[in-house]
């Protein structure tokens, strides 16, 4: 049991590790076909990566955090996104997810990626999310109880932006995809969670004396991503917690 547990996490880790490497080269306008055939690299000497420094996660630690040959400390996301989208892989295969949630959440690590990396989400990727969790719902769901709020609250946050731009267009969309898959209760849960996970990221930068927090533009897109898988595993017990807390 041990080593599939260890396949579905490196599995995890290696697609966070590809989705990073294009990205990368994406940004820094990369031809076709370089973009898959170019070999890993450091980011500041250049030295070429070996087949052990580029295994997701345990790379990092063999290299002890810094480049070979230029001592260069390597970007802490890197192994933090591999160690998070393997783990996230590996919960999802102890709860039994649904085949396509695995898809979508490799969506979800793309926009979080751009979203902390360029602080906004490409478009085009974003219409295609849609696209795709449309053609899921209509393939698979068909549930129209899941439709209501999605769309209540994506008018409701147009609105809100009308009078005062507040969100992304980006994060607007990216939550109806996600919205129209997910029976109500876990959409509420993804919804206020991301909300909260954020408020609690805004004391932690209050605590460590972070000024102007209000200028600070926050990616909203790791928040509500995190919040999603959490509300897929326990999104219907929360949910629960949430109607006792309010005495309903
Ligand atoms: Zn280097």
């Amino acid at each position: 049991m041990l080593i599939i547990y260890l396949c579905v996490f490196f599995l995890g880790a290696s697609l966070a590790s590809f989705l990073n490497a294009s990205i990368y080269r994406i940004e820094k306008k990369y031809k076709y076909p370089t973009i898959i055939t170019s070999k890993s690299h450091c980011e500041y000497c250049k030295k070429e990566l070996s087949w052990l420094e580029l295994i997701p996660v345990i790379g990092f630690f063999l290299l002890k955090g810094k480049c070979k040959k230029c001592k260069e400390k390597i970007n802490i996301y890197y192994p933090l996104s591999e160690l998070v989208l393997g783990l996230i892989f590996l919960l999802f295969f102890l709860n039994s997810i649904t085949w396509y949630f695995w898809i979508i959440v490799l969506f979800l690590f793309v926009f979080t990626t751009y979203d902390i990396k360029y602080k906004a989400i490409p478009k085009d990727i974003v219409h295609i999310f849609l696209l795709l969790s449309s053609l899921l719902f209509y393939l698979y769901i068909l549930n129209p109880t899941n439709l209501y709020l999605p769309i209540a609250i994506t008018l409701f946050l147009i609105l809100v932006n009308i009078i005062k731009k507040s969100f992304g267009v980006g994060d607007i969309l990216v939550l109806l995809g996600l919205g129209i898959l997910i029976p109500y209760q876990q959409y509420i849960v993804t919804f206020w969670g991301g909300i909260i996970i954020a408020l609690l990221y805004a004391l932690y930068l209050l605590f460590k004396g972070v000024k102007n927090i209000r200028k600070i533009k926050v990616p909203m897109m790791p928040f509500f991503s995190l919040s999603f898988v959490i509300s897929l595993i326990y999104g219907n017990q929360l949910f629960d917690i949430l109607l006792k807390f309010l005495g309903i």
